[in-house]
């Protein structure tokens, strides 16, 4: 203690000597006439207690002195007062009970200094004291304790001068804030702190036992009038060596910027479960820094690790964390979790796992982890409400079995193959919300729902894989064309026309939502992947949403581009594609649905071979060759092989049925491209013309559906 900050009047006995001067002499007990000293000591012993000792050099004898002036059960009234005061020999207050408060700031314990079951009562300080080879405070008990910057051995002492605290309790406060323990500290046996207890800066060299420590602040306890938070504090503590922290029993704790160097154990450590119907209770660990540590059958209702460096394999096999944070983490080796470890949430956001990432966990919330990057491979077996990936970058890919209601896997970064599963047993399956902005190579989906996923900028979708079962949301009117529609098609449609209904969950269009053009290419990409993979029926969903796209982007502009484009601000105009490209594409679309749908090939050459009877029938006939039969023929000249009727009835109902029928075999000679057999005028070989081109053209388009139905 510096000289300079002594409260008292300084011995004049010697220049070096700081004892508290009393007397005449104004000299301090040590260097005081043996007689005035035992002779102060006996008269009034509280009076020595309380001021005399400050300072003062204090032998064996003048200790048991001054232990001897206590009462008989050993009680002290007054404040003790051993400021600055030394002790040569060892100290013996075991038993003693300090009832209004003590002081031994600065002192110096040359030798072991022993507090056992000791009771101190009110303020104790013991800041600044230097206990040179230990100190021993099982079982006693403090109100109040600051041992604030005091040092526990010495960086040569023997490792045997530790500083217990065995089953030691502190009711209100415990300060070891920038405490040195130069050997072990031992705060086990139930050691309790019932108030506040702060570890800031304490610089643990050896081994720190904390074993089953009670660190559960007591509000119930009598107001005793501090203000501090109820949180246990190791913020900026250094632990050296092992710490052990096992059975701990916290409230709230926070481990800011703490470095655990040596092997961790927070074995079967807890919080509670609630605290004091406030907050949850919680640990916080924020820019710590963690070697070897372990979790084994710890409990925590919520812990956060923000800016921690994990820099050995961490293990959350048998741990359960019912919300855990783990923002800007880095992982230097492994990270394994098992079945229970996060029940409620957990939260990997801007980490960096350098090792394999393993996840067996059932969570009830949500698994977050967004822009982190997983530097080698995942194996991840999830149930959990929402998988958000958004912003990762899985570079090694691996495996990830999900049952979850979505999965986000915005602008990740998946290069090498990723498998990721739904359940294949019929329950219900993921929904992909988004791959936009994302490179997804590597990704393979399987048994999961597109419903409304968005793939909006997405690069590699060309080799995006969907095994099983991958559902697209079908047009929902009646009048569309069943086929997998990207919810993307279905917002810009819907933007368009409100006819056009939003399936479920499918937002609508937003000013950056993409456009017919991107939609095409999208779709394409896509039907290279099935084509890829062999999936024809896959890639001919896909096909035909992008010729649906090509078709509606090579409409005439002002179409969809005045009326939608403008209104959303966009002056920007698309590349315009030629009439004749739109015309060709929606003549493709209406007579055969892009090469897709064989029925409306069928039905319209069915409905132009109607109409052709109908237009021969009535006007295609030659006159000379107009075929009668029935009662009221006439005269029959047989002429080239062809019946030839000369008849005064060549219209009228009763000519109805046999033009028709002449008309029929004309076209269907036509339409197989054979020469007519019936005569006909220059309007009906046109329409018989016209009928040899398109007819071929129709059954060509038609049974290239089939087939392309037949290979599903
Ligand atoms: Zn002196």
């Amino acid at each position: 203690m510096q000289i300079e900050t002594l409260t008292w009047a300084k011995c004049q006995a010697s220049p070096g000597c700081i004892g508290a001067a009393f007397g005449d002499d104004e000299t301090c007990l040590e260097h005081a006439d043996p007689n005035a000293a035992h002779a102060i000591l006996a008269e009034n012993p509280q009076d020595a207690m309380s001021s005399l000792m400050r300072g003062v050099t204090i032998d064996s004898d003048l200790l048991g002195r001054v232990l001897g002036a206590l009462a008989s059960g050993g009680e002290c009234a007054v404040v003790a007062d051993f400021s600055a005061s030394t002790f040569t020999s060892a100290v013996r207050f075991s038993g003693v009970t300090f009832m209004t408060g003590s002081s031994f700031r600065g002192a110096t314990l040359c030798q072991a200094a022993d507090f056992r079951n000791a009771v101190f009562e009110g303020r104790t300080d013991f800041q600044r004291a230097d206990f040179q080879q230990g100190a021993d405070f099982s079982g006693a008990t403090f109100d109040s304790a600051s041992f604030t910057s005091a040092t526990f051995g010495g960086e040569d002492t023997p490792s045997s001068s530790t500083a217990r605290f065995d089953g030691t309790l502190f009711r209100d406060y415990g300060g070891f804030d920038h405490v040195r323990f130069f050997s072990g500290a031992k705060f086990t046996g139930g050691c309790s702190f019932r108030g506040v207890g702060s570890f800031r800066g304490a610089r643990f060299e050896q081994e720190a036992d904390f074993d089953s420590a009670d660190m559960v602040p007591r509000l119930g306890a009598p107001d005793r009038g501090y203000l501090a938070p109820l949180v246990t504090s190791f913020d900026d503590a250094v632990f050296k060596a092992v710490a052990v922290f096992a059975g701990v029993m916290f409230a709230a704790a926070s481990f800011r910027r703490t470095l655990f160097l040596g092997e961790t154990s927070f074995d079967s450590a807890q919080t509670l479960d609630a605290f004091h119907g406030r907050a949850r209770s919680s640990l916080a660990f924020e820019a710590a820094s963690l070697g070897k540590v372990s979790f084994q059958e710890a409990r925590f209702a919520s812990v956060r690790f923000d800016d921690c460096d994990f820099e050995r394999d961490c293990e959350l096999n048998q741990t359960v964390f019912d919300q855990a944070v783990f923002a800007r983490c880095r992982f230097s080796q492994s990270l394994t979790a098992g079945r229970q470890t996060f029940t409620v949430s957990a939260d990997f956001s801007n980490c960096e796992v350098a090792g394999p990432f393993r996840l067996d966990c059932d969570i009830s919330g949500d698994l977050a982890v967004t822009e982190t990057t997983l530097r080698d491979r995942i194996d991840w077996n999830l149930k959990c409400k929402a998988l958000r990936l958004t912003g990762s970058r899985l570079l090694e890919g691996g495996f990830v079995n999900l049952r979850a209601d979505e999965c986000a896997l915005r602008e990740c970064d998946i290069p090498k193959p990723l498998v990721i599963s739904g359940p294949s047993d019929g329950s219900r399956l993921p929904l992909v919300t988004s791959l936009q902005r994302s490179n997804v190579p590597g990704l393979t989906l399987s048994e999961v729902s597109l419903v409304s996923c968005l793939f909006g900028g997405a690069i590699g979708l060309d080799k995006l894989k969907l095994d099983g079962a991958h559902r697209l949301a079908s047009p929902t009117n009646r009048w569309h064309a069943k086929r997998g529609v990207l919810a993307e098609e279905h917002a810009w449609r819907h933007g368009r026309r409100n006819s056009w209904n939003l399936p479920d969950g499918v937002g609508k269009a937003s000013s950056s939502s993409p456009r017919p053009t991107e939609l095409a290419e999208i779709y394409r990409s896509l039907r290279r992947g099935r084509e890829g993979a062999g999936d024809e029926p896959g890639a001919a969903d896909f096909y035909y949403g992008e010729m649906e796209m090509r078709r509606i982007q090579a409409r005439p502009r002002w179409t969809i581009w005045s009326k939608t484009q403008r209104l959303r601000g966009n002056t920007k105009t698309p590349k315009r594609a030629s009439t004749g490209e739109s015309a060709i594409l929606s003549l493709y679309w209406l007579l055969s649905g892009y090469g897709l749908r064989a029925w409306r090939a069928f039905a319209v050459l069915t409905t132009i071979l109607a109409i052709a009877v109908v237009l021969i029938g009535f006007q295609g006939l030659s006159r000379t060759n107009t075929v009668i039969v029935g009662e009221s023929s006439g005269l029959a000249l047989i002429d080239q092989q062809r019946l030839l009727v000369v008849t005064s009835v060549t219209r009228g109902r009763d000519a109805l049925i046999p033009r028709l029928s002449s008309a029929t075999t004309a076209v269907l000679e036509a339409s197989l491209l054979r020469t007519t057999s019936v005569g006909l005028s220059p309007f009906g070989r046109a329409v018989a013309l016209l009928i040899k081109v398109a007819g071929p053209l129709l059954l060509g388009l038609g049974l290239l559906a089939v087939r392309g139905r037949a290979k599903r």
